[in-house]
């Protein structure tokens, strides 16, 4: 196995609080970042000495790029896939471009899935108005229209509950390329987070209770109770047949609904995730850690827990001005992501309390 050796610089596609705490850990493993990102700045500025800006189109901007680190990896999975193969062509990118665009584009990623073997919610293609009026009726209209790409914390996403939402649903989405799904009961969301090696070694961390709050992340809760852990066995074995399945490299979050019938895939994430911040303080090594380890071809570190419950909180909007409180409490860790403006919905940072 060739390790990138500390001392190298790992490139970071985005420069966001995922970037950010990438790059606190990747520093810590003795090597440096360089993000690239379409904005001036953003939270990871403070903790990366390097960042270029452009375009995730420019080609000739991400050549140069991925000439000038050893490794390219990235925060956020909505870039140009295109844009991934140049940066292929010229250097090592992890994880590889296949799992990228599975993930970005939702009808993909739902039939790559089943394809697999894995149980989804009934979904079909939307591409019109008259598709949309065709999938209501063998779905059901008890369903979600959901953008095939860019959609993130709820956005991109309409409700439907009767037949005659069709409409509304499709202007609400912008009459873009889209899925609809049927409404899947379920009692719990959670998430199943791993590690994948250059050698293949799988490694998970526990999976938390994920609440969301309209559509973002609240709250992520270890142990996740009796109802999820009866299910991590399935989910587990599902989220390896996917690594597996893309020679995967890095940290992959895939989140579940805990149904009747058994853990029902909803989507996944190629790239360190919201629901794992916990891991920071609360596993033995976090998931920004070990995604820096396997994308330089270390070897992992172990993914166990450090207390016995964890809780981990966003602080959204005008949450972050708690912060005075959350430090009164000693068991609480704080984390601010250095974000100048409150905007409403928007994650600001979170905060994660110990029990030992
Ligand atoms: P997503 O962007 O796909 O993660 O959706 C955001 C949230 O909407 C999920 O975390 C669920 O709470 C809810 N949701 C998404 N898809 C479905 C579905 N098919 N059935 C029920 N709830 C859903």
């Amino acid at each position: 196995m060739t390790s990138i050796a500390p001392g190298a610089t790992i490139g970071i596609l985005g420069g966001g609080q995922l970037g950010r705490m990438l790059a606190v850990a990747a520093a810590q493993l003795g090597y440096r970042t360089h993000i690239y990102a379409p904005e001036v700045s953003g939270p990871a500025a403070d903790v990366s000495p390097l960042w270029t800006r452009g375009a995730y189109d420019d080609a000739a901007a991400l050549a140069a790029f991925a000439t000038s680190v050893d490794v390219v990896t990235y925060e956020f999975e909505n870039v140009d896939p295109a844009a991934v193969e140049v940066l292929a062509g010229h250097g090592l990118v992890r994880p590889n471009a296949r799992a990228l665009s599975i993930a970005q584009d939702r009808l993909a990623e739902k039939r790559f899935v089943c394809d697999l073997g894995g149980m989804t919610a009934p979904f079909a293609p939307v591409e019109s108005l008259d598709d949309l009026e065709a999938a209501v009726e063998t779905i059901g209209s008890r369903a979600i229209l959901k953008t095939n790409r860019m959609g993130y914390d709820g956005k991109g996403q309409a409700r439907l509950s009767e037949p005659g939402d069709a409409v509304g649903a499709w202007n609400a989405i912008g009459r873009q390329s889209a899925i609809l799904e049927g409404f899947v009961t379920f009692a719990e969301e959670f998430s199943v987070i791993l590690v994948r090696g250059t050698d293949g070694d799988v490694r998970f961390w526990d999976s938390a209770a994920n609440v969301h709050v309209d559509g973002i992340l609240s709250t992520s809760i270890v142990p996740a109770g009796a109802l999820i852990e009866g299910q991590i066995t399935a989910a587990r074995a599902m989220a390896r047949k996917i690594a597996d399945a893309l020679d995967y490299v890095g940290v992959l979050t895939c989140e579940f609904f805990a149904n009747a019938e058994g853990p029902v895939f909803n989507e996944m994430a190629p790239r360190v995730h919201n629901s794992g911040h916990w891991t920071i303080e609360g596993a033995l090594t976090s998931q920004f850690e070990n995604h820096v380890r396997a994308i330089c071809g270390l070897p992992l570190g172990d993914t166990g827990l450090a207390a016995r419950r964890v809780e981990m909180r966003n602080l959204i909007g005008e949450q972050v001005n708690e912060w005075l409180a959350i430090l009164s409490d000693p068991a609480n860790h704080l984390h601010l992501y250095g974000k100048a403006e409150a905007r409403p919905g928007r994650k600001m940072g979170h905060v994660t309390r110990l029990i030992l």
